[in-house]
């Protein structure tokens, strides 16, 4: 794969650590858990969309950016990133802000990653739900170019094929702690949305024919649409890489069993699985993605779909700043 001759920013604290999660496999007692620590890669409280950003804001620069633009729900950690890494390389950030869930609660409007946004000194928009997001950004994008901006667009999740190299990146980074760490993987699960990172993860690893199978569990969209939009984007992360045709369909499968009501909405198993990885492992997941993912992690296991004698490895993209922004989910347990 040709991954090294494109343009990147060294700005995630990377390797992030793969360990244990022993009481969590003790408490279950099925597979043996292992975690993969993209919530710690150190940008403004971490995350996956760290890694995308690294492609993402080389490319805005080898164009002469001086300003991006993207767009998320009203607690997009994408958003946040985005912000935060803009800030430190100089650039104007807006950001276009979805009311995805209609929450109207003070925290949900306010606090964690919104209050980071705006500390980031980034320019919030909001949108009703159901807005065509490319064309605000597109229309956003023509304003500021008549002021004279050079703005640069970043998709959604910052999922195409450029931010996607981010979690190709990340996949050759885990098999080689997987071989030394003489751990045989056999499932990586991990939340899916925008697709980016699930591709990004397929790509290198049928790429590199590491032999590690990926589960993604959904947050959004349905099976069918979610492993579509994953396959179609790994295909063209993989022809970006040189490897066209790496990606088989059966490698790219989505659960979207645990998505609940819709995108944002907090379900019973999202609180459990947050409330157990807190109090087993001292580790904070998010109510949106990881909370999510690994509430369809816990119930697989309890199934017996995900069993003993198995390694599992988690892959934990961040988000935990959003639990500020969930007061109100959260039962005073
Ligand atoms: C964006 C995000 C995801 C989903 O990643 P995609 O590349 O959009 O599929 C998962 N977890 C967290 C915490 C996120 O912010």
């Amino acid at each position: 794969m040709k991954l090294a001759r494109f343009a990147r920013i060294r700005i995630a604290h990377a390797p992030t650590p793969l360990e244990p999660m022993q009481r969590l496999t003790q408490v279950l007692g099925g597979p043996n858990l292992w975690i993969k620590r993209d919530d710690c890669t150190g940008l403004a409280t971490g995350g996956n969309k760290t890694r995308k950003l690294e492609y993402l804001m080389a490319d805005a620069l080898a164009m002469g950016a001086d300003t991006v633009i993207t767009q998320g729900a009203t607690q997009s950690n994408h958003a946040r990133q985005t912000a935060a890494i803009a800030a430190r390389l100089g650039l104007q950030c807006h950001l276009v802000l979805e009311d995805r869930t209609g929450y109207r609660h003070d925290d949900y409007r306010n606090s964690g990653n919104v209050l980071l946004d705006r500390l980031f000194g980034a320019q919030l928009s909001e949108v009703a739900a159901g807005t065509d997001m490319d064309a605000a950004m597109a229309r956003l994008a023509g304003r500021l170019r008549d002021d004279g901006r050079r703005p640069y667009v970043i998709p959604g999740g910052g999922s195409n094929a450029i931010g996607a190299l981010g979690y190709v990146t990340c996949a050759l980074e885990l098999a080689e702690q997987a071989n030394n760490a003489g751990l045989a993987i056999d499932t990586l699960v991990v939340a899916t949305g925008s697709a980016g990172t699930q591709a990004g993860l397929v790509a290198g690893l049928e790429g590199a024919r590491a032999g590690i199978p990926v589960l993604g569990i959904g947050v959004r969209a349905a099976k069918a649409a979610q492993e579509e939009k994953v396959m179609q984007l790994a295909e063209q992360t993989a022809e970006l890489l040189g490897v066209a045709g790496a990606v088989k369909r059966e490698a790219v499968v989505a659960n979207c069993d645990y998505v609940g009501e819709g995108y944002g909405v907090p379900t019973p198993g999202m609180i459990e699985a947050v409330t157990l990885v807190a109090r087993t492992e001292g580790i904070l997941l998010d109510p949106v993605y990881s909370g999510k993912a690994m509430a369809g992690l816990i119930d697989l296991v309890r199934k017996g779909r995900l069993r003993k004698g198995q390694n599992v490895v988690f892959l934990h993209t961040g988000g935990a700043v959003g639990l500020y922004g969930y007061l109100h989910a959260f039962p005073a347990i």
